[in-house]
């Protein structure tokens, strides 16, 4: 990057935006059309800066090592990453080291909440275990705006403990009805929610849901997955109990994320996976658990993937979050008035770019989702379509699937221009007006 910022919540200027683009060698590809890629799809998976990718590929080249085993130089470097790795992701989001939970995606670390709380519910785990007890006449509520990731592991926990599932309710474009929060009733014992909706953009109001779960002694789970990579977050001022975190969304490599959950929270649960790396004793009649974080890290973990995702939280934390929440706000701009100004075009979601990120949803009238997304492909400029693991969102816009562009910190007013001009080209491809 050239410049500095003289204000920290400054968009990026031009000449920033260039050399923040040049680090991301994916954005020279061409696509089948012969032109640059515009890549709108961060929000399915983001593209790597080239530090990432080389941090990954310096790990093995020169630190690979099994994470605490051993005592050889090359074991102590990797887990010397791992950890420094924790530590990193700690501060990024305002946590503590001893409160990061490694995961191989933020859907395990919804599970893994999920499944402990089961566990304890059949009575698995020491005493302390028992304040995380579910059953018949208990609620678990989530909203209407999730992701599947963020729903059926709550099915299931209902499922399986007799417990019964609620949810807050949307507003006509899409937003977290507050006038729904009678859903968190005395009986509620978690409340569950998207940071971001991942179709609308739209950000959730987390402080009266926060206030209305603690007015009932409900804990509070939140889905980064949308935001951590578009807005700072910080767990202890959001005031929830649990958070999950994705690295591929965050320039990170795949096969990387984190639950991050309060200590005592992450004292109380039983473990999930189990066998090796998290447990203190072992005879063949019984186990003693390691102390959280290590009780939920069985096994081999992604140590080269963790490690390339610290840098990638640094190379955010170098741009800076409030200029890229700043750049984002005005990318959704020109996103929401681009697209809303082609004939025919629907924005599922929010139309104001007030307390939203750049994930804008919409259907073309007569023509299919994935017929949309093959004629912009045409043109080189890379949309997502399908319902996006959001079916009951969808169904509650009447639709069964959208396209949907979502912007990066490298989204460039231009690219926003040729992604509405091919969008302006859908319909008369169809025989459309
Ligand atoms: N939650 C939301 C809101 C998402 O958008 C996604 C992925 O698109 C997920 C959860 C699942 O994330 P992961 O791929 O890390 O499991």
């Amino acid at each position: 990057m050239g410049e500095t910022a003289s204000a920290p919540e400054r968009d990026f200027t031009r000449r920033e935006l260039d050399a923040i683009r040049r680090d991301f060698p994916i954005l020279a590809r061409t696509g089948r059309g012969g032109r640059p890629i515009v890549y709108f799809d961060s929000s399915a998976t983001s593209q790597k800066p080239e530090c990432v990718i080389d941090a990954e590929a310096e790990f093995y080249r020169l630190h690979n090592g099994a994470v605490h085993r051993g005592t050889h130089l090359l074991g102590d470097e990797a887990t010397a990453a791992y950890e420094d790795a924790r530590a990193t992701l700690a501060d990024f989001i305002g946590g503590s080291p001893e409160e990061i939970v490694w995961t191989k995606n933020a859907t395990e670390g919804i599970n893994v909440v999920a499944y402990a709380i089961g566990n304890a519910s059949e009575g698995r785990g020491g005493a302390e275990a028992r304040r995380l007890r579910i059953g018949p006449g208990d609620r678990i509520v989530v909203s209407r705006a999730e992701h599947h990731a963020n729903l059926v592991p709550w099915q299931e926990l209902c499922a399986r403990t007799g417990a019964e599932l609620a949810w807050l309710d949307l507003t006509p474009d899409g937003r977290i009805d507050l006038d729904t929060l009678s859903a968190i009733t005395p009986a509620t014992r978690l409340v569950a929610v998207t940071h971001v909706s991942n179709v609308t953009g739209a950000i959730t109001p987390v402080e009266p849901i926060v206030n209305a779960a603690r007015d009932v002694g409900a804990m509070v789970l939140l889905d980064t997955c949308q935001s951590s990579a578009h807005l700072p977050v910080d767990v202890g001022a959001l005031g929830v109990d649990f958070a999950v975190f994705s690295s591929h969304k965050m320039l990170g490599p795949t096969g990387a994320g984190a639950l991050w959950g309060r200590r005592e929270l992450l004292e109380a649960m039983p473990p999930v996976l189990t066998g090796g790396s998290m447990i203190a004793d072992v005879t063949m009649e019984r186990t003693e658990y390691m102390a959280p974080p290590e009780r939920f890290e069985a096994g081999s973990q992604p140590v080269a993937q963790i490690a390339a995702w610290a840098t990638a939280l640094g190379y955010l934390g170098d741009l800076g979050m409030d200029r890229v929440a700043a750049h984002e706000e005005t990318i959704t701009r020109a996103l929401l008035e681009g697209i809303s100004s082609v004939p025919g075009v629907r924005v599922l979601g929010p139309a104001q770019a007030v307390d939203r990120v750049g994930v804008v949803s919409f259907t073309v009238d007569g023509v299919h989702p994935h017929d949309v997304g093959q004629v912009m492909d045409a043109e080189d400029v890379a949309v997502r379509v399908g319902h996006h693991c959001a079916l009951p969102l969808h169904s509650f816009f009447g639709v069964r699937a959208s396209a949907r562009a979502s912007a990066a910190p490298t989204t460039t007013l231009d690219e926003v221009e040729r992604l509405v001009t091919a969008l302006s080209h859908v319909r008369s491809y169809f025989g459309g007006m």
